[in-house]
Parts: C-alpha cells; sequence; structure tokens
C-alpha cells in the first residue's frame, strides 16, 4: 500500500462527503480572510460593469423562516454569478426598522392592549429606546442566516431605515412632491384598523393574506317612502353600525326596479333580484305589481327612522335638501342584495365620493378608537362593530326589520393584528399618486418581469391607481415634516434636520433626533401670521420608508451610479408592498416614467411539506436558523432552488433535502476526489498537462470529445436559463450532466485505462485527466452560486492544490464561457445513437439473464445504415461498454442468427441478437467479474483509497471446476482490484486471515484482502 500518498490525500478531503463539517471549516477561510470585502472591493477597482442593487429591507421583527432563506439565497446567487462574470455589484444590507410591525411585536413584550394604554403607562420616550432594543435582538437572527446560509451580503454597509440621516433623504421624495403638489392633507375614507388604531393604506387593506372568514349580521331592512301610505325600499347590509352615518339610497339609473305587493305591503328592489331575495326570505306569496326604471326614483325622499335618536342626522336633512333621498350611481350591483344601496359617506370609499360630488356633507361621528362620539346620539360611546345589535334592536321596535340572520364571508381583517378593519373618513396625508397613474403604469410596463402571472397581477393593482394615504397616527416612524399654523394654518415644510433647527423657536438639547417626541417638541413661526407653527402629529408609512430606498441608502453619487438598478427580487405579496412604494416614490423623486429597477422577479412563497401555509398556530414555521445548525446550507440551498419555479410556492419537505440534492452534491465531491487521487498519483501537471497538450500528442478519444461537448451546452443552456430566472431548470441541466453524463456514462468508460500503472500508457492516463480536469473546474464554477460552500472546498483542496496559481477564492474565478471549438453536433449524435444500442443490448441481457458483467462472445446488431456506420466508427467502445468480444452491424439479418441460441430483442428500427452461449473461457471470464467486483466492495468497505494497491487478495472454497475455470484469469483479476497477486485456497483453514463470506450462484465463497 501507497501510505505516504494516503496520508497526503486524505488531509485534504474526507472519504465521505460531510456537508456540515466542510461548511464550517470554509466559514472559518472566509472569516479569518475576509473574503467577502476583499472580493468586492477588487471587483470595485477592476471590472466589466456595474450592477445596481437595493436591497429590500428585512422588516427587524420577528425570526427569519425558510421562506426567507429562499428569497436571500435568490440574491445571493445573483451576486455571486454576477461577481465571476466581472460585474461590480454594490451587495449591501438593508433594515426596515420602524412602523407598525415594530410597534406591534413591541407592545407585545411589553404587554401592552392598545395605543392609549401604551402612551399613558410606557410613555413615548420610553417605547422608543424598546423599539430600537427590539430590533437590534432581531438583527442578529438575520446576520446569523446570513452567515450560515453563506449570503455574501455586506452587513457593515447596511442601511437602517430609522436612521437619522435615512429620514432625510427619505424627505426628500416628499420635498418634490410637495413641490409638484403630488402630497396633500385631506378628508378620506381609509382602512382603520380598531387595534392599532392607525389607518393603513389601500394596498395594505387588499392584502391576500388579510382577508380572512367572519361571521357578521346579514340584515333586511326597509326604509319608508316618505308621505307614502306602505311604500318601502328593501336594503341589505352587513354592518349594521352604517345605517347611522346613513345619509342616502343609491340604485342604478338604467336597471328595472319592481314594486312587489308582500303581506299587504309595496316593497321596492331590483327586478332581477325579485325572486332571489323572496325566496330567501321565505315569501311565497308576493307579486310584482309594477315595474319602473332606476331613474324614476331619482330625488324620492326616505325616511331616515332614528332621527329622533340621533339629533345630527335630523339637523342634516334641514340644512341639505339632498340627504335621505334616492341618488343615482352607476357603481350600483342589480345582481346581488336588493340592488338598493344605502349610502354612509362616514364609512364608505365609494358612498363618500357620491357624497363629495353632490356636496353632501360627510357624517363620520366616529373617534380614535372607532368608537362613536357625542354627534352619535343615543350611540355614543359604543364601539362601532358593538353597535350593529343595537342597531338591529332600534329597527326591530320601529317595525322596518325584515330579517336578521348570520352570515360567513370574506373580509378583510389588518394584516397586522388581525382585527376586522373599519373604513372611515379621517384627516390624513396623501400622496396623490393617482394624478401620476400614466407615467406609473409607463414605467412599470417597461420593468421585466420573468413570469406572466406576477407581473399581470402587478399592473392590476397598479391600474387601481388610488390616492397613497402616507400618514399614520402611530409612534415609531419616519415623522412627516409639516408644521401648521394654530392660528391661519398655514404650512411648512421641513427638508433637513439642519434647516428645522435653524428655524426651531428653541434650539433641541444634545439628545435631539428625527422621531417623536423629540421632533414634536420643535415649533416654529408662522411666516405668514407671526403665530406658532406645530408639527402635524403624523407619522409615515414603513412602506414609505423601505420604498425610499434607493435614493435614502446612496450618496448623490452612487444613486447616479447604481439606480435604476438591474434586478431584485422579493416575494408575490410585495408587489402591494415594496415593488409598488419603489415605484411610486421614484417616479415622484425624478418626475419621469421610469422604475427604480429595470428587473423584477416576485418569488412564490414558502409552504409546509403537505402545501399549506406556514403559520404560528398550525406550529408548521420552519425557522431558518433552526434549519441550518442541521442541515448543510448547500444541500438547502440547493434543494430550495432546485425544487421548484422561483414564482411557484415552495412546499418544504425535510425528508427530500437528504435524497437528490445530497446526491448531486456528493457526486461532484467524489468526482474531483477521484480526479485529485489519480491525478496525484500520476503526477499531472495542469500547467503542463492542457487540452493542446494532448490534443496535439493525438491523446484523447472521441469519449472525451463527447464529454467536453456536452459541456459546452450545459454552460450554455445554464447560464441562458439563470438568465430568465428559470432556477430549477438550470439546476436540472446541471443535475443532469454531473450524474448522467459524468459520473453514470463518461467515467465507466474511462476507469479501465485509470487502473493500471503501466508507464506505457501514462500520458493517455495524463490526457484523461485533463479532460476531468477542464469538465470538473467548470463544473465547480457553475455550481459555485448555488452551492459556495463546496465549491470553496473543492476549489481551494483540489484545483488550486495542483494548480497553485489559481486564484485564493473561487469567487475571484471568472464565469465559464462556452467554446464553440470544443462543441460537435456530430460527436453527440453518435454517442446518442451509441447509448440507445448499449442500452438496448442491456435489455436484451436482461430478458436471457445474462448479467452484464459476464462477456459474451458475439452479438448482432441490425439497423439502418447511419447507425451501423456510426457503431463501427465507435466499435471498440461499444463492445466495452456491452462487454462483448466481436460485434456485427447489418442492415439485414444474416440467416444463422435463426439458428438455436441466440436471443433476438426490437426497438423501434434497431434489433439485437444475442449469442448467449458460454464457453469455458467465457465462464471463467464471468466468475473473475463476479469476483472483482466482491473485492472491490471489500476495498471500499474497508477504507482503502481507489488508488492504493493490495498486497494480495485471496479466495477460498471456491468448487472444483469453477477453480479451473478461473485460473487462467488470475493476473487480469490482480490487476482489475489493483492488487500486486491474487491467490486461491481450498480451505479457510489453509492460512490465517479476515475472511469475508460471499454469496456466488448460491454457493459460499471467501475473501480476504491484504
Ligand atoms: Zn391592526
Ligand atoms: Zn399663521
Amino acid at each position: 500500500m501507497t501510505d505516504k500518498f494516503k496520508t497526503k490525500s486524505s488531509q485534504a478531503l474526507t472519504t465521505e462527503y460531510r456537508p456540515l463539517e466542510l461548511e464550517k471549516e470554509i466559514r472559518q477561510f472566509w472569516e479569518q480572510n475576509k473574503t467577502q470585502q476583499a472580493v468586492a472591493s477588487l471587483k470595485e477597482k477592476n471590472n466589466t460593469g456595474i450592477v445596481g442593487f437595493v436591497e429590500g429591507p428585512p422588516t427587524l421583527n420577528g425570526i427569519p423562516h425558510v421562506g426567507h432563506a429562499r428569497g436571500r439565497l435568490m440574491k445571493d446567487l445573483r451576486y455571486r454569478w454576477k461577481t465571476m462574470q466581472g460585474y461590480y455589484m454594490p451587495f449591501w444590507a438593508g433594515w426596515d426598522c420602524q412602523g407598525l410591525p415594530v410597534e406591534l411585536e413591541v407592545e407585545k413584550l411589553l404587554g401592552v392592549k392598545n395605543k392609549r394604554e401604551l402612551l399613558e403607562r410606557v410613555g413615548e420616550e420610553r417605547f422608543i429606546q424598546e423599539c430600537k432594543k427590539a430590533i437590534m435582538k432581531y438583527h442578529k437572527e438575520w446576520v446569523r442566516l446570513d452567515t450560515l446560509l453563506g449570503v455574501s451580503i455586506d452587513h457593515e454597509k447596511a442601511y437602517w431605515t430609522y436612521h437619522d440621516s435615512y429620514i432625510e433623504r427619505e424627505w426628500q421624495y416628499l420635498k418634490h412632491a410637495w413641490e409638484q403638489g403630488l402630497l396633500e392633507e385631506g378628508h378620506y375614507v381609509v382602512a382603520y384598523c380598531p387595534g392599532c388604531q392607525t389607518s393603513l393604506s389601500s394596498a395594505e387593506a387588499g392584502y391576500e393574506d388579510s382577508y380572512k372568514m367572519v361571521e357578521d349580521p346579514s340584515l333586511f331592512f326597509k326604509f319608508k317612502v316618505t308621505g307614502s301610505k306602505n311604500e318601502y325600499f328593501l336594503v341589505w347590509t352587513t354592518m349594521p353600525f352604517t345605517l347611522i352615518t346613513d345619509t342616502m339610497l343609491a340604485v342604478h339609473p338604467q336597471a328595472e326596479y319592481a314594486k312587489v305587493k308582500v303581506k299587504g305591503e309595496m316593497w321596492i328592489l331590483a327586478k332581477p333580484r325579485v325572486e332571489p331575495v323572496m325566496q330567501e326570505l321565505g315569501m311565497k306569496d308576493y307579486a310584482i305589481v309594477e315595474t319602473i326604471l332606476g331613474s324614476k326614483l331619482d330625488g324620492v325622499r326616505y325616511d331616515f327612522p332614528f332621527k329622533d335618536i340621533v339629533p345630527k342626522q335630523a339637523e342634516l336633512e334641514a340644512k341639505h335638501d339632498l340627504v335621505h333621498r334616492v341618488i343615482l350611481e352607476d357603481f350600483v350591483d342589480v345582481d346581488t342584495a336588493t340592488g338598493v344601496v344605502h349610502q354612509s359617506p362616514g364609512n364608505g370609499e365609494e358612498d363618500f365620493f357620491a357624497a363629495q360630488k353632490r356636496g353632501i356633507p360627510i357624517f363620520a361621528p366616529l373617534d380614535d378608537e372607532v368608537r362613536f362620539t357625542i354627534d352619535a346620539g343615543f350611540f355614543s360611546g359604543l364601539f362601532a362593530r358593538d353597535a350593529d345589535a343595537k342597531v338591529v334592536e332600534e329597527l326591530r321596535s320601529r317595525g322596518l326589520l325584515v330579517e336578521v340572520k348570520t352570515v360567513k364571508h370574506e373580509y378583510p381583517t389588518c394584516w397586522r393584528s388581525h382585527h376586522k378593519l373599519v373604513w372611515m373618513a379621517r384627516k390624513e396625508y396623501f400622496l396623490k399618486t393617482d394624478k401620476i397613474g400614466s407615467k406609473v403604469l409607463e414605467a412599470a410596463e417597461k420593468v421585466k418581469y420573468f413570469y406572466e402571472s406576477p407581473k399581470n397581477r402587478f399592473l392590476a393593482f397598479l391600474r387601481e391607481g388610488k390616492p397613497w394615504c402616507i400618514s399614520r397616527e402611530r409612534v415609531w416612524g419616519a415623522p412627516l415634516p409639516i408644521w401648521k399654523c394654530e392660528s391661519c394654518g398655514a404650512k411648512t415644510f421641513v427638508s433637513s434636520k439642519v434647516e428645522l433647527i435653524e428655524k426651531a423657536l428653541e434650539k433641541p438639547g444634545e439628545d435631539f433626533e428625527l422621531h417623536k417626541p423629540w421632533i414634536d417638541r420643535i415649533k416654529l413661526r408662522c411666516p405668514d401670521c407671526g403665530e406658532t407653527m406645530r408639527r402635524e402629529d403624523f407619522v409615515l408609512d414603513c412602506w414609505h420608508d423601505a420604498g425610499a430606498s434607493p435614493y435614502a441608502r446612496y450618496t448623490d453619487q452612487e444613486f447616479s451610479e447604481y439606480v435604476p438598478v438591474d434586478f431584485l427580487t422579493e416575494g408575490i405579496d410585495q408587489t402591494r408592498g415594496w415593488a409598488n412604494s419603489l415605484l411610486l416614490e421614484h417616479v415622484i423623486l425624478t418626475g419621469k416614467p421610469e422604475a427604480p429597477y429595470k428587473a423584477f422577479l416576485f418569488q412564490g412563497l414558502a409552504q409546509d411539506a403537505k402545501g399549506r401555509k406556514m403559520s404560528k398556530s398550525l406550529g408548521n414555521v420552519v425557522e431558518a436558523n433552526k434549519l441550518l445548525e442541521k442541515y448543510s446550507a448547500d444541500v438547502c440551498r440547493f434543494y430550495m432552488l432546485r425544487k421548484c419555479s422561483p414564482v411557484d410556492f415552495m412546499d418544504f419537505d425535510f425528508n427530500e433535502l437528504s435524497r437528490r440534492p445530497y446526491q448531486v452534491l456528493s457526486t461532484l465531491y467524489h468526482l474531483s476526489r477521484f480526479l485529485l487521487q489519480n491525478a496525484e498519483f500520476d503526477g499531472f501537471n495542469p500547467k503542463k498537462h492542457t487540452l493542446q497538450w494532448a490534443m496535439h500528442e493525438g491523446l484523447l478519444k472521441k469519449a472525451d470529445f463527447w464529454l467536453m461537448s456536452r459541456l459546452q451546452e450545459t454552460i450554455e443552456a445554464y447560464t441562458e436559463k439563470l438568465d430568465t430566472c428559470e432556477f430549477n431548470v438550470a439546476l436540472a441541466n446541471l443535475e443532469d450532466y454531473v450524474i448522467e453524463t459524468v459520473s453514470r456514462l463518461y467515467v465507466p468508460m474511462v476507469r479501465k485505462e485509470l487502473w493500471t500503472d503501466d508507464p506505457e500508457t501514462l500520458n493517455r492516463r495524463l490526457a484523461v485527466y485533463t479532460t476531468l480536469w477542464y469538465v470538473l473546474k467548470t463544473l465547480t464554477l457553475l455550481f459555485n452560486p448555488v452551492t459556495p460552500y463546496i465549491c470553496e472546498a473543492l476549489h481551494r483542496k483540489v484545483y488550486r492544490k495542483l494548480d497553485p496559481t489559481l486564484p485564493e477564492t473561487i469567487n475571484l474565478e471568472d464565469w465559464p464561457k462556452p467554446d464553440k471549438k470544443l462543441r460537435s453536433k456530430k460527436v453527440e449524435d453518435e454517442f446518442k445513437t451509441l447509448f440507445e444500442s448499449v442500452s438496448l443490448v442491456y435489455a436484451s441481457r436482461q430478458s436471457a439473464k445474462l448479467k452484464r458483467r459476464w462477456p459474451l462472445s458475439r452479438i448482432v446488431i441490425v439497423a439502418d445504415e447511419r447507425v451501423c456506420k456510426i457503431l463501427k466508427d465507435v466499435e471498440e467502445l461499444f463492445l466495452e461498454l456491452t462487454n462483448v468480444k466481436t460485434a456485427e452491424f447489418s442492415q439485414k439479418a444474416p440467416p444463422y442468427v435463426q439458428e438455436e441460441g441466440w436471443v433476438p430483442t426490437t426497438e423501434g428500427s434497431m434489433q439485437v441478437y444475442l449469442d448467449v452461449h458460454r464457453d469455458e473461457k467465457l465462464l471463467g471470464e464471468g466468475l473473475m467479474r463476479d469476483l472483482a467486483r466482491r473485492v472491490q466492495a471489500l476495498r471500499k468497505e474497508l477504507g482503502y483509497m481507489p488508488t492504493d494497491v493490495l498486497n494480495a487478495v485471496y479466495v477460498a472454497e471456491l468448487d472444483d471446476e469453477s477453480t479451473s475455470f478461473l485460473k487462467p484469469y488470475l493476473s487480469i483479476m490482480a490487476e482489475l482490484v489493483r492488487a500486486k497477486i491474487v491467490q486461491l485456497h481450498n480451505s479457510r483453514e489453509e492460512m490465517k486471515a479476515e475472511w469475508h463470506e460471499t454469496q456466488m450462484d448460491e454457493k459460499k465463497v471467501y475473501v480476504a484482502i491484504a
């Protein structure tokens, strides 16, 4: 045994692929050598171009899960790939630190139930400190995720949305909006969360995730036509409390309405709804008496029933003639409910517009906690949804209740606290993005989205084009920098900290920062009337913080160099989130129909193995750091990218990790290790034994050319698919090449050549190493963006070991480009034909029950001229692969194959005839191969390197006939199993050795090696 060789190589690579150990070692190497920084600074100085990037900042309010890990590694893949292509990409981290998500998390930690309690018990100043503490806690978890997963993002250059410097630059977006008249204060109906006590943007209210099944009343009631004897409008609602703020009834002007006689009364409702509604109400006795067009109902007055208990409503009616009358509106849907819609401008968006259009005042008697104010009379003090029952009761006592049941339906709830949202009119600040809608759409249409469905979804959302409510009645956020005069109402927009301190009536202290409560203490002098101005008490929607990142995270110089960035990727939920706010803010800032990103990949979200959403309540959330403590980062990375298309929802299944993904990486590992061991043994020098050398010396065979040709195809297809973000397809290509082409087909074709240490054939062996060096090294480069740990390890321990002039880290290597000179379609076609015919021979052997290891004497292939010619050209390889001594290729079956002893097999237009007769020689050789296979398995089992030479192999207790068959083949067998000698013994007793029992055709045989 060559001991020297054994110790040398085992230090470098372990016998088994043990990724957790290997990754730990590589992680240390990266940390000690500051590899990430070194690569970045080299590329910054010396690159072929710049690829811009802005980090979509994770909110620091929770622990990262496996879905986050998937998103981060798609970014890392892009970074590593582009870096190897020679680009410089500012892959810098960023953190979303402020806003409702963080506040609610901290409220939970502090055990506070709502905002009022928060302000009374904790106070703003301490609350802000607690928020800062909380984000630092979660920050650690995210950094750990990147470290374990091998995400090469720069944390030292991270941006933090709560830093004054960031907020100041964020204000520049608002300044542009302010100057263009796009930032306005106004009353508007907003989605409001009673739990969080703040309004939400329409994007937030529309999150798919926020729709939950809830139970609500299903109420049919009637409003009497004023002055009639017994005519009523029949109306339906699921929100009885909105009757308190009702001011109009709407009908569709072009729809037909019916007067229906029921129980001596006349009910008015949309004609197509008569039958279904009556059925639902269980009314059998009814008749349509009259049909009228909706437009004829215009201006009809009705008796609002609660004028006595809500005196403000009586006041409104007296002051405004249109209050409590029928109006005509196209938005009325006559295919649902009764086609008569009651309007509460204080609690509904369409209702609000309908009232505004007609100059009807908005009646919105609700406070910050969504309780009715004193203006709601009898209902004052009640929480809106708690008033539902009271309203029903009042209707009943007035004889206006028709029916009340409950209905289960999907209703939007708060995406953070899950309270049912309430729509109510409030004073807020809006970015009037509806005014720049066409520019926004134009910008969005120029972006590349890679997949149709998320693109359509994003554009459809943008087409809604609603104004963006950016004010929040909360504490921990970027403050709205608008001061308003207490006396004359004049407003001042402040755009920097310096400007603010300069204008302040009283200079702030040392601890001043751009947050509540400090900023609220600053008062300004009104330039118009000289009175005091106070800040408008709002903070900004945190989506505005994140959307400001392209400008706020960079300097002016960097902004002009990097933005619009080349590529961004985030979860599909960000169509309404970050992708949207980035786009709107950029159009406002630049005034141009341009997005801050040229391409955006929306990823599907992560689910559990059964395809269920991951949620705390189901207990099926996979925490990323816990996962990566137990499982290899490379295996996880490969799995998550290979498993499905990036837009698909990924069903994460632990069981799948250790199967195919592990197998692929393990194969890559062992192929490189196989090369290293053999190459070192034979003194391979990649500087000297180049492809050029091998070609010049005529040492390459067809199989080598075929392998390299297939590699060119793989490089091309793989790179192309990375470019179109079909990561799963890209990796399927790579996987197929490693497993099928290299490992299953090529290596068996050359293994026998490498078996010997005959100096006569040394050059041929070196030529095989040259081929393998080129192919496997290229593969390692292609794998690097996906599985960086194993690739760095192979780079250092195999390729750099054989060629010390290679760079310190694989990340400084160049991305492989396909070499046209090595591509040969002809050779690929030939090999395709070869493998097809070989597999037909295998099928034929199987039906004749002849193992592939057993040599056969003759074979006849009947096929067309083209196939025959190809097979003749690669005859040597064909015989080797099929393990047959001679072959005949013919277009017609020769007569002798009709004789006994020939087995025919047909597939398509090809036939195989196998001569199944085996003489002593063939039997002996077959037996030898069976035995050799057992010795190989034993070598592996006992931990011998493939290159180790054994002193001896002993075989005992073969029967006499087998012994005589085998004897002529002992020296061939010795060569095959890399042993100096093979000895046969009659009995185990003859020699003391560690015998291993094995079965040979149901007989026991014993083998020992030394
Ligand atoms: Zn909420
Ligand atoms: Zn003033």
